[in-house]
This record gives structure tokens, C-alpha cells and sequence, in this order.
């Protein structure tokens, strides 16, 4: 049994079973054992893969959506360029790039980074060690500096702890995890059902709420109605709000068991945009989208990225882009195509003009 799953075991032993919430949370942010807190799962040798890892386009035109935004917000004098849950911070590093080509756009910026994970911050420093702008953290985005904000999370939202309910026939009911008699983690159900969930479906149906995501995403969605700016999210999800189980947990690029190995693998929910929208739109912002990740690369200009990325380069890395661009906009393989399965969803001030990347 590893260390979490010890102290895991010993809370839930102490205080009865805990909400996936919970140990969702504990799996991703313990200090000494969480998921992101101790290394770096990104990339080939490690768990996952993301866009900005794939190919520095997917950072590139993000840069040029980043000063648009910038702009069409007013051209501010004093702005906050913020990225939340950063990685490598390998996105950060070619927006900085790009954002040279707009006029005025890096002198008006400070560049903060949101990050909770100490291993991750060693390794964005050393990526952004000679990046145009100096960068500054912080664990929470509330504790970034005030004013006008173009604001960038790419998976972000989905890393996210999510509750579960489901219908039984007295009704919904919490999901737990618990433990066996041999003293192993599973799932179980709250004695308890939630008569605020009035929601008719099928017994053993599941509702999957992100409390947290909701919450932060108000939080920023009243910073942009007060002061100004624009939220661009990315991340694999759906449009509509829908009944069922989404977590997963995924370790060296397969499926593993949740309960398996607690902090050892990546947990993650799909992202409810519907649900994003919603919380934003109560605090007044404008949504706009969710559209396709391949939308809004294609509208943003993608494929001439590419072709002249392809000038340059030798017969590897033109099929190396070529394979990027497939990876990055395909629809039909969603195991490998990222451009339908992944959305795209802007949060801005109410009097922000449409958005490129958002035309339909
Ligand atoms: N955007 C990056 C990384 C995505 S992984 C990319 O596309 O490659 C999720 C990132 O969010 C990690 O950097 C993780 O440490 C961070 N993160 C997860 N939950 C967080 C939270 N509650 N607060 C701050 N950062 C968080």
C-alpha cells in the first residue's frame, strides 16, 4: 500500500468515508504525496500529453488570441497576462514569443502564473528563465494582482475536484470512498440522500458536479465584469450538461483503477462547459462559445502557421508539424484527434467585442 494510500486509509478509519471530492483533492494536492505536487506527468516518458506539448503552434496562436484580446479590451496601459495551472509552462514561453509582434502589449503586461504544485514552479522558472517578461506565482488565482486580465487555462478545469450523486430508489445520494473488510479503498454510497437534487432520471444514473470549477470560475467572471479582460478555457468536455460518470484516472498514457494507487495517477473529470457558462453568466460576464478546438484553431489561422513553419524545415520536422496539426484539429479518432473532444469557451467584460477564434 503506498504512503497515501496509508494516510488515506487512516482519515477515512478515524472519520468514516470520505466525498470523491475529497479524496480527489487529496489523490492531486496532497503536499508530500499529491498527483501534481512531486513530478512532472507530462509528455511522452511521462503520463499525458497536452497541446502546448505537441507543438508550439497550439502557444503560438494563443499568444496572437492573447493580444487581440489585449486590444480589443482597450489596449490597457497596466494589464495582467495569467495562466492558470501552467505545467511545463511550455505555453506561457511561446505566448511570450508571439506577443512581441503586438505593439505595446508587453510593456502594458505583468505575466502571473497560478500553480500549486512546488515541482511544477522549478520546472515553469526554468522553462520562462529567458522569457521576455519576468514571472511571479501563486497557488490561488484571487491572489493575483488586481486590474484588467487576459487570462489562458489549458486543462486546467478538468484537473478539478468533482463531486458524484447517484439515483437510488429513495433517491440521490452521495458517492463515497469507504473501506473493505480487508481494509482496501472503494466506492460506496452516503446513508444520506441530498433532497435538494430533484432531478428525475433512471436508478443508477450519476450526476457529476465541479463545485470547485464553478467556484473559480465565478470568482474570475466577477474580476472581468469589475476590471476588465477576457478567459479563454481549453479543455476536453461537453457542451451540454448530461447525466454520467466522467473521472478517470490515467497513468504512463493508459486507464488505471482511481482506487488503485492513490496519487500515483492522473485524476481528472471532463469539463461541463454548460455548467462554466452558467456560473460566469451569473456574474454578468459574456461566454462566448464553447466551440470545437479545431474551430478555433482553423479561425485562428492554423494551417498558414503551419505552412510557414514548414519553409524552414527539414523532411522530419515538416512531417513532425504535419502530424501536429493532424493531432491538434482532427475530429475522427478521438483517441487521438484532440480537435472535437476538446472545446474552447471564452469569459469576457460584458462590452468585450466578439472574439476571433469564436465566428461561427
Ligand atoms: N496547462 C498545462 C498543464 C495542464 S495539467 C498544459 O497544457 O500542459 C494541470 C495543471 O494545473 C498543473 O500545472 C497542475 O499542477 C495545476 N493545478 C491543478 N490543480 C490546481 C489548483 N487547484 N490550483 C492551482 N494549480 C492547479
Amino acid at each position: 500500500m503506498n504512503a497515501l494510500k496509508q494516510e488515506i486509509a487512516a482519515m477515512i478509519a478515524h472519520d468514516g468515508p470520505m466525498t470523491l471530492e475529497r479524496y480527489m483533492s487529496l489523490c492531486l494536492g496532497h503536499p508530500r504525496h499529491g498527483y501534481y505536487m512531486t513530478r512532472d506527468p507530462f509528455g511522452a516518458g511521462g503520463d499525458f500529453i497536452t497541446a502546448p506539448e505537441i507543438s508550439q503552434m497550439f502557444g503560438e496562436l494563443l499568444g496572437v488570441w492573447a493580444t487581440e484580446a489585449w486590444r480589443l479590451a482597450g489596449s490597457p496601459a497596466s494589464a495582467r497576462l495569467i495562466e492558470l495551472g501552467p505545467g511545463r509552462g511550455t505555453l506561457m514561453a511561446d505566448v511570450l514569443r508571439v506577443a512581441r509582434i503586438a505593439p505595446g502589449f508587453l510593456e502594458a503586461v505583468s505575466v502571473h502564473l497560478v500553480e500549486m504544485s512546488p515541482a511544477l514552479r522549478r520546472i515553469q522558472e526554468q522553462t520562462l528563465a529567458r522569457a521576455a517578461k519576468p514571472v511571479s506565482w501563486s497557488a490561488d488565482v484571487n491572489d493575483t494582482p488586481p486590474g484588467p486580465a487576459i487570462m489562458l487555462a489549458n486543462e486546467f478545469f478538468d484537473a478539478l475536484p468533482v463531486r458524484h450523486y447517484v439515483k437510488t430508489i429513495t433517491g440521490w445520494r452521495e458517492r463515497l470512498v469507504g473501506l473493505d473488510a480487508a481494509g482496501e479503498l472503494v466506492f460506496g454510497l452516503s446513508h444520506q440522500t441530498e433532497p435538494s437534487l430533484q432531478i428525475p432520471a433512471r436508478e443508477g444514473s450519476i450526476i457529476e458536479v465541479s463545485a470547485a470549477a464553478q467556484r473559480i470560475m465565478g470568482e474570475i467572471a466577477a474580476r472581468l465584469v469589475q476590471e476588465g479582460g477576457a478567459l479563454l478555457v481549453i479543455d476536453y468536455g461537453y457542451a451540454e450538461t448530461s447525466l454520467g460518470d466522467s473521472l478517470q484516472a490515467v497513468a504512463r498514457h493508459a486507464y488505471v483503477d482511481p482506487l488503485a494507487e492513490p496519487g500515483e495517477a492522473d485524476l481528472t473529470a471532463h469539463v461541463d462547459f454548460a455548467a462554466l457558462a452558467r456560473a460566469a453568466g451569473a456574474e454578468g460576464a459574456k461566454v462566448l462559445g464553447p466551440v470545437t478546438q479545431a474551430h478555433f484553431l482553423l479561425q485562428l489561422g492554423i494551417e498558414r502557421r503551419a505552412q510557414s513553419l514548414m519553409k524552414k524545415a527539414t523532411p522530419e520536422q515538416a512531417q513532425a508539424i504535419v502530424d501536429a496539426l493532424d493531432r491538434l484539429t482532427g475530429v475522427k479518432d478521438p483517441r487521438r484527434h484532440m480537435g472535437a473532444l476538446f472545446k474552447v469557451m471564452a469569459v469576457t467584460h460584458p462590452d468585450m467585442p466578439d472574439m476571433p477564434g469564436f465566428v461561427v
